[in-house]
């Protein structure tokens, strides 16, 4: 901000600026002339002050309702939002706040440091964000659920509509098969609990894909929901599935945002990362432990970070962090990698990496502020445990199909997967397909979820036929 003491719109101004909270640098024209020769700069040769520049745009005496709607201020709303644009949990919140017309002061973590602060101070330490304050009460990554309970938003009643096809997972597989059926003309609905894109949302780079000899996560899983979408597929964030059953040929699925209604359904609800189930884990997560790059990996540009795991996921996830962090040590429990020696190729050409092999995580410790800061390992073969200091851990061991609510619903291995009917996407429950990460025999990857989202909806259509 370009002002000057004497002058009363700088005065108004700053003090808006004040009374939110808004960090920002007061450059005073009387006492450097260099400020002068700049804002003559910006306003044609005129000496106009307040004279603003806010993220590369430069702003000539704006009104405080100007700067409100520049900076996402909302002075007379009762909700303060911390987020970043890069966080899918926080463009989850917002979107089911806009969706319900309810007005948010957005703050970006990013922009001001002074945010980032509030939201450790908030969150006892932890980075978490969406945080979102309601007439001053803190929430930590609030699901719709909350949301939609402390801002007392009406709950959909009875479902309005039976959809010819629900479908419960928002990733590859799920999107696919919505992509279709809509094309088929079957009405389709897509209930998520978190953010469109699924797994493959989470990391950076998509190598394998065909068509696409790279392409970030989160861009090809956007084009896939933009392409549901398009051909009239509804969906649902922040909508989390709790059971199914059938009544007189119609599915009823169970959620936190109430029920919907379907003549079929898929399954494509993927898997979840494991943990490590070690001492301080659970304490620490959100406080230096995280399990997704692409979400959190942002908090350690230039710092030291550990990665726990040696399959394709934590190199591949490794690989991304090693652009922008200092130093990237990877503890892998086994005496080699795991992953594609394209993976291991390529980690060997970075100059900022170590490595812990046949090395087995202990404990994770804290610091007095309770945040992450060392892990203790094991050496397998001596039985030395050392201690290991990061600004951050990562950690990438492997996935958990997310069929929980299922138990007792319908057939699933021992280890969760859906157990489908030879060649075929068919459950054990009539009109019930799976597809993607969760079903048994899956092969992981997003090429393989979006074929089986392409069976699920023939398989929806052949049964829809017969049913009808
Ligand atoms: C870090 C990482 C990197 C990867 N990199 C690659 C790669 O480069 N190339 C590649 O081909 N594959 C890659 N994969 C694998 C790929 O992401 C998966 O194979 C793919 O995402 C599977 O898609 P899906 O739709 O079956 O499941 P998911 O992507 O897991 O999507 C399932 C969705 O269902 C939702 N859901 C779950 N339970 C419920 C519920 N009860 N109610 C409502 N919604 C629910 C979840 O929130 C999720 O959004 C990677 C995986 C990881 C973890």
């Amino acid at each position: 901000m370009y002002g000057a003491d004497w002058c009363s719109d700088c005065q108004r101004a700053k003090a808006f600026l004040e009374a939110h909270h808004i960090d920002f640098i007061y450059k005073n024209i009387e006492l450097d002339a260099t400020h002068v020769r700049r804002v003559e700069e910006i306003n044609q040769g005129k000496r106009i002050i307040p004279t603003f520049e806010i993220l590369g745009q430069t702003y000539t005496n704006p009104d405080n309702a100007e700067l409100a709607r520049i900076l996402g201020i909302n002075p007379f709303g009762r909700v303060l939002f911390y987020g970043a644009d890069w966080c899918p949990d926080c463009r989850r919140a917002k979107t089911y706040l806009n969706d319900h017309h309810v007005h948010y002061q957005f703050i970006d973590v990013d922009s001001f440091d002074w945010a980032t602060r509030e939201v450790e101070r908030i969150n006892k330490g932890k980075r978490i964000i969406p945080t979102i304050l309601v007439d001053g009460t803190p929430f930590s990554n609030p699901d719709n659920a909350t949301l939609q309970q402390v801002l007392q938003i009406e709950q959909e009643q009875k479902p309005a509509h039976v959809y010819d096809v629900v479908i419960v997972g928002g990733g590859a597989a799920g999107l696919t098969t919505a992509i279709y059926t809509q094309r088929e003309k079957l009405s389709s609905l897509i209930l998520e609990r978190k953010n469109i894109g699924g797994n493959a949302f989470l990391t950076e780079k998509i190598e394998n894909y065909p068509g696409f000899m790279n392409i970030s996560g989160p861009d090809l899983m956007q084009k896939m929901a933009d392409q549901a979408t398009a051909y009239g597929a509804t969906i649902k964030l922040g909508v989390d599935v709790a059971g199914i059953r059938c009544q007189d040929g119609v599915f009823q699925v169970e959620t936190n945002m109430g029920l919907f209604e379907g003549h079929a359904v898929v399954l494509a609800v993927g898997s979840t990362y494991q943990r490590l189930h070690i001492p301080g884990e659970e304490a620490l997560i959100g406080a230096g432990i995280h399990f997704c790059a692409t979400c959190d990996g942002p908090f350690y540009r230039d710092k030291e970070i550990l990665i726990v795991g040696g399959g394709n996921s934590a190199l591949e996830e490794g690989l991304y962090l090693t652009e922008f962090t200092d130093k990237v040590s990877f503890v892998v429990r086994k005496p080699a990698f795991s992953a594609s020696p394209t993976y291991v190729e390529k980690l060997a050409e970075r100059s900022n990496v170590a490595t812990y092999m046949n090395t087995t995580s202990v404990a994770f410790l804290a610091n007095d502020q309770g945040l992450f800061e060392t892990l203790k390992v094991r050496d397998n073969e001596t039985g030395e445990e050392t201690l290991l200091e990061a600004d951050g851990v990562f950690i990438f061991i492997g996935l958990t199909p997310n069929t929980a609510f299922l138990e007792g619903i319908l057939e699933r291995d021992e280890r969760g997967f859906i157990v489908t009917k030879d060649g075929t996407v068919e459950t054990s429950m009539r009109g019930v397909f799976a597809a993607g990460d969760c079903r048994q025999g899956a092969t992981a990857q997003i090429a393989a979820a979006t074929g089986e989202g392409v069976l699920a909806s023939f398989g929806v259509k052949e049964y829809l036929k017969r049913a009808w």
